[in-house]
C-alpha cells in the first residue's frame, strides 16, 4: 500500500508551491464592532469634554478606506491657554501636593485599564492609523501599558533613583507627539511627567488622535483628579501654540527635524526645558559571518514593520559584499511574501500608508531613487483600490551620497549599499545627519563591540531590530535630537535635580 502511494507520488510532478500566487491565508478580519467611536470629540480640558472656542472641527479618516471615522475639535490659542491654565491649577494645588505613593497609585490604575481595554484600543489605532491590528494589538497597547507600570513604580522611588539630591517637578509640561504610534508616543510622554508631579497638556498628531482620546476618557474612569492631563487636539498650529505659551515649562517634542528645529527657535531665549526625539535614517549591517535567514528577518522586521513609519526604522542595509548577492535573492524571496492590504486582517503584515500626504512623499522619494540612477524591486501584489498603499520597495545600486541614502522617508523603502571592511561601514554609517539608532548581525561578539562603540546612534541593536522596553532609555544624537525616554534616563528631563 505504501509502496504503491510512493510510486504515485514520484510519477506526479512535484511542482514546489509558490506561496504568493498557489495558495492564500483565508481572511481573518477584526471586528470593528468591538470598539466604540464617538462621531465628535471636543477638547479634554480640566477633567472634561468641552466644546473648542472657534467652533471648528476637523474630519480623521480611516487610510486604508479613506472613509470617515470622527469629527475632531480644532483647538485654537484661547483653548491652548485654558488647558495650559488647567494644568497650572491642578499642579499647584493637587498634583505637586499629593503623597509620591499616591501618584504612583493613579499611574498604575491607567495602566491596568488600559489593559482591560486592549482589544478596544487596538482596533481604534489601527482604523485610524493604518497599521496592521497584529501590530497595534501586540506591540502598541502592551508597550503603552507597560510604560504607565513602569513608571508608576518610580512615583515613590525617585529618592533612590537620584539618592542624595533635591528633587521637584517642572509643573506644566507641553507635550507634541507624531502619528506613526499614537498611544505609545502618548504614554511615552505622560507616564514619567506624572510619576515625576508633573502636569500635561498633550496635543496628538491630526491624523491619529482618537486612542489619546480614547486615553482622556480612561483617565477619567481612572478618577485622575481634573487638570493633571489634558488632551487638546489640532493640526500644527495647536502645537505652535502650546510650545508658545508662556506658562508652560517643558517641552517634549516627538516628530521631524525640521519642527524640532522650529521647536528649538521658538523657545531660545526662555527658561523653558525641552526634549526632542527626531527623525532617524538607521543602518542596519549585516557581515558575512551572520546568521543569514535571521538577518533577513530581521531587515524586513527592521524596515517594513508599521509600513516604515518608525524613526528608528533600518532604512540604510550595509551588507560585506561577499553575501550581498546571496542576501538579495534571500530578501527578494522573503518580501514577496508580505502581506499587504486590509490592517484589519490579523495577517497583513504591511498596512495603510497614514495619509495621503505621506503617500505623496514617499512616492516622490521612489521617483528621486530612479533618477539618482538606483535599480528598483518591488514585488507584485495588488493593492486595495480605496485607501493608501505601497508595496514593499528595494534599492540596490545605491550611493552613498544619494538622497534615498541621506533623507528620511518614512516608508517602506529600503536602499541596499555594500562594504567590504569594518572601518568602510562605520565611516558610512555614520555618514547622515541623524543618529537615532542602527543595527549589528554579526556571530563574533567582539566585532559587536568595536561596532556599538563606534557608531554613532542612541540605540545600536546587535542579531535583532527595533525591540523596545521601558526600562530602556531612548534618544537620538545629531540631527535626531536630544533627551532620552524610557528608564531612569527618562525621569530626569522632567525633574530640577539639586546637590
Ligand atoms: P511632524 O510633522 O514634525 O509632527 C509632529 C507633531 O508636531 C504633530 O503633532 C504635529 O501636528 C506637530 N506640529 C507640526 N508643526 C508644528 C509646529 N510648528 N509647532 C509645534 N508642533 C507642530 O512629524 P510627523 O510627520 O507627525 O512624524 C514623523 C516624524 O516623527 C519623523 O521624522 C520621525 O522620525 C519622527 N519620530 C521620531 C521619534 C523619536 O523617538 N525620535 C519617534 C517617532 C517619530 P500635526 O500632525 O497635527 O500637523
Ligand atoms: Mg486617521
Amino acid at each position: 500500500m505504501a509502496k504503491t502511494a510512493s510510486k504515485q507520488i514520484n510519477k506526479a510532478k512535484i511542482k514546489p508551491l509558490r506561496f504568493d500566487t498557489d495558495w492564500q491565508y483565508d481572511p481573518a478580519p477584526e471586528s470593528a464592532a468591538a470598539a466604540q467611536i464617538e462621531p465628535e470629540y471636543g477638547l479634554f480640558i480640566n477633567g472634561k469634554w468641552q466644546k473648542p472656542d472657534s467652533g471648528q472641527y476637523f474630519d480623521t479618516i480611516n487610510p486604508a478606506n479613506e472613509k470617515t471615522l470622527s469629527r475632531i475639535a480644532v483647538a485654537n490659542e484661547k483653548d491652548v491657554d485654558r488647558a495650559v491654565r488647567a494644568a497650572r491649577n491642578a499642579h499647584e494645588k493637587v498634583w505637586k501636593k499629593m503623597a509620591p505613593a499616591e501618584r504612583g497609585k493613579y499611574i498604575f490604575r491607567i495602566a491596568r485599564i488600559i489593559q482591560e481595554k486592549a482589544r478596544e484600543l487596538a482596533i481604534i489605532e489601527t482604523l485610524d492609523g493604518g497599521k496592521p491590528i497584529r501590530e497595534s494589538r501586540d506591540f502598541d497597547v502592551p508597550t503603552a501599558a507597560q510604560h504607565f507600570f513602569y513608571y508608576a513604580g518610580w512615583a515613590d522611588k525617585l529618592n533612590y533613583a537620584f539618592p542624595q539630591k533635591k528633587l521637584n517637578p517642572l509643573g506644566v509640561a507641553g507635550q507634541i507627539i507624531p502619528w506613526n504610534f499614537p498611544l505609545l508616543m502618548a504614554a511615552w510622554k505622560i507616564a514619567p511627567a506624572l510619576a515625576t508631579g508633573n502636569t500635561v497638556v498633550l496635543k496628538p498628531a491630526e491624523t491619529t488622535s482618537l486612542t489619546a482620546l480614547k486615553l482622556a476618557s480612561i483617565l477619567q474612569e481612572a478618577d485622575l483628579p481634573p487638570g493633571v492631563v489634558n488632551i487638546i487636539t489640532g493640526a500644527g498650529a495647536t502645537g505652535a501654540a502650546l510650545v508658545e505659551h508662556p506658562d508652560v515649562n517643558k517641552i517634549a517634542f516627538t516628530g521631524s527635524t525640521s519642527v524640532g528645529k522650529i521647536i528649538q527657535r521658538s523657545i531660545a531665549g526662555t527658561n523653558k526645558r525641552s526634549t526632542l526625539e527626531l527623525g532617524g535614517k538607521a543602518a542596519n549591517i549585516v557581515f558575512e559571518d551572520a546568521p543569514l535567514d535571521q538577518a533577513v528577518e530581521g531587515v524586513v522586521n527592521g524596515i517594513f514593520f508599521n509600513q516604515g513609519h518608525v524613526c528608528c526604522a533600518g532604512s540604510r542595509l550595509y551588507l560585506q559584499e561577499s553575501i550581498a548577492k546571496e542576501f538579495i535573492r534571500k530578501l527578494k524571496d522573503r518580501i514577496s511574501t508580505l502581506i499587504v492590504g486590509d490592517p484589519m486582517d490579523k495577517n497583513t503584515d504591511i498596512g495603510a500608508i497614514n495619509s495621503k500626504e505621506q503617500l505623496n512623499t514617499i512616492l516622490r522619494y521612489i521617483q528621486i531613487g530612479k533618477k539618482e540612477g538606483a535599480a528598483i524591486h518591488q514585488p507584485a501584489c495588488s493593492l486595495p483600490k480605496k485607501g493608501f498603499w505601497c508595496p514593499p520597495t528595494l534599492f540596490t545600486d545605491v550611493a552613498q551620497s544619494n538622497r534615498i541614502t541621506q533623507e528620511e522617508i518614512f516608508g517602506p523603502v529600503l536602499a541596499i549599499l555594500t562594504f567590504r571592511t569594518d572601518d568602510e561601514v562605520i565611516e558610512k554609517a555614520n555618514n547622515t545627519p541623524y543618529g537615532l539608532s542602527a543595527g549589528v548581525w554579526t556571530d563574533k561578539g567582539s566585532r559587536i563591540f568595536n561596532m556599538t562603540r563606534r557608531l554613532r546612534a542612541g540605540v545600536v541593536w546587535a542579531n535583532t531590530f527595533n525591540k523596545f522596553d521601558a526600562a530602556a532609555p531612548f534618544g537620538g544624537y545629531k540631527e535626531s535630537g536630544f533627551g532620552r525616554e524610557g528608564g531612569l534616563h527618562g525621569l530626569s528631563p522632567y525633574l530640577e535635580i539639586n546637590s
